[in-house]
């Protein structure tokens, strides 16, 4: 090839590259708003069927990102297979480290991070030491750094319980907050997908029941369970301002009760509680009239509707949570009877803050969860609290 030639080819070739390195940002913020679109409006014809498992590539979307924000990049498009490194924070508690199994299981790479204020080393001593699997003891609402590529970040990091957000309610808010903005940046940064843990406590004490993603709630934000819900709320108001603005792909799970091993025994939900009294045949403590309502959901069903989740077009926010409700006093009976306990129920008025503003009724809507990530609950409450009788039963 003569020298005119080879300098006309390596001018084509950078006109093409700086045309294309300009022109794909702008096409990737113009495709993601229109997948926003589309799926706001899609008919349910078109979505998949309950029992489908459609896992579709993110990692497509992520890397070219990636590419794009970082031109440089030393890590070469698909050379990871169809394989992900992702960050669970949180990785501790008993929805991380669950959630961590299951990632690891399906040939992923997890980054754990947690400050262990709640969050328990055991959970995770089982991924120690395994080859895919790294841990970083850190509390996300301060500035974080992770070495290397990130593919998706999931932030799962924070007190979960009334016990354990009336005694933590400054890092809740923090963490809800601050560790919110903080994971936010850095799947910015990554060029990750982001996954967002919400919560039921969005509805607050609803007055709509079951309740649909469209209900707004009904939260008091003066109130001692209000470090949660405002937390969680604030929390989805800034993911979907770094969807809209930075263009970040970004998924939001509002998580109903959920129940399964690794609880902590003391943790003070009603799951814990009831099954330590049944195992010891202590009295069992239902909280005022026992007349309010919840509907639990087994752990592995919840992690198998976050990974569809994380892997689905859908940008707002999603129901996931067992529709089957019932009253406490009723969850109680249930309990006494598979553990075959002598307790007897007792009716205790708590005189401090866990009882305040407790809601009244709660169900969720799952019709949308079923129509865009073809997922429903499969475990019974039998078969689940067994299993979770099972696993307690040796550390009471
Ligand atoms: N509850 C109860 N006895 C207990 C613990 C909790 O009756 O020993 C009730 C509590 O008042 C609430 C329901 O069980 O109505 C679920 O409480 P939990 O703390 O598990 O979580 P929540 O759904 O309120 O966030």
């Amino acid at each position: 090839m003569g020298r005119f030639c080879r300098t006309r080819l390596i001018g084509k070739l950078f006109v093409d590259c700086t045309a294309v390195s300009f022109v794909t940002p702008f096409w990737l913020r113009y495709n993601s708003r229109n997948l926003n679109n589309i799926h706001y409006c899609a008919s349910p014809k078109t979505q998949p069927q309950v029992d489908e498992r459609p896992y579709p590539s993110i990692l497509a979307r992520v890397r070219l990102a990636r590419l794009v924000n970082k031109p440089n990049s030393t890590r070469q498009v698909g050379t990871q297979g169809d394989t992900m490194r992702v960050l669970i924070t949180g990785a501790a508690g008993f929805l991380g480290s669950h959630l961590s199994d299951r990632f690891i299981g399906e040939g992923h790479t997890v980054v754990g991070m947690d400050n262990l204020i709640t969050g328990n080393m055991d959970n995770i001593a089982h991924l120690m030491g395994h080859e895919r699997f790294s841990f970083i003891k850190h509390d996300v609402s301060n500035y974080i750094y992770v070495p290397g590529e990130i593919d998706a970040v999931l932030h799962f990091a924070s007190p979960a319980s009334p016990n354990d957000y009336l005694e933590h309610p400054i890092p809740t808010l923090k963490v809800g907050s601050l560790g919110t903005h903080n994971t936010l940046g850095l799947a910015k940064a990554k060029g990750a997908r982001y996954l967002l843990a919400s919560t039921s406590e969005v509805y607050g004490d609803p007055q709509v029941n079951p309740q649909p993603e469209t209900y707004w709630g009904n939260v008091n934000p003066i109130g001692p369970r209000g470090v949660y819900d405002e937390a969680k709320r604030f929390a989805e108001a800034m993911t979907l301002a770094y969807q809209r603005y930075h263009g970040l792909e970004t998924r939001i799970v509002r998580i109903f009760n959920t129940y399964g091993p690794r609880m902590r025994l003391n943790d003070g939900r009603v799951v814990p509680n009831f099954i330590h009294q049944a195992l010891t045949d202590q009295p069992i403590t239902v909280y005022g009239n026992g007349s309010q309502t919840r509907s639990f959901q087994y752990y592995s069903d919840l992690v198998d509707g976050i990974y569809r989740l994380l892997h689905s077009d859908e940008a707002l926010p999603v129901n996931i949570g067992n529709p089957s409700e019932m009253t406490i006093v009723e969850f109680a009976n249930a309990v006494v009877e598979i553990a075959r306990s002598k307790s007897e129920i007792v009716f205790v008025q708590p005189t401090d803050d866990r009882f305040t503003d407790d809601p009244k009724q709660r169900r969720p809507d799952i019709s949308k969860a079923k129509r865009v990530l073809g997922w429903e609950p499969k475990v019974q409450l039998a078969e689940g609290l067994k299993n979770t009788l099972d696993y307690f039963r040796d550390k009471v």
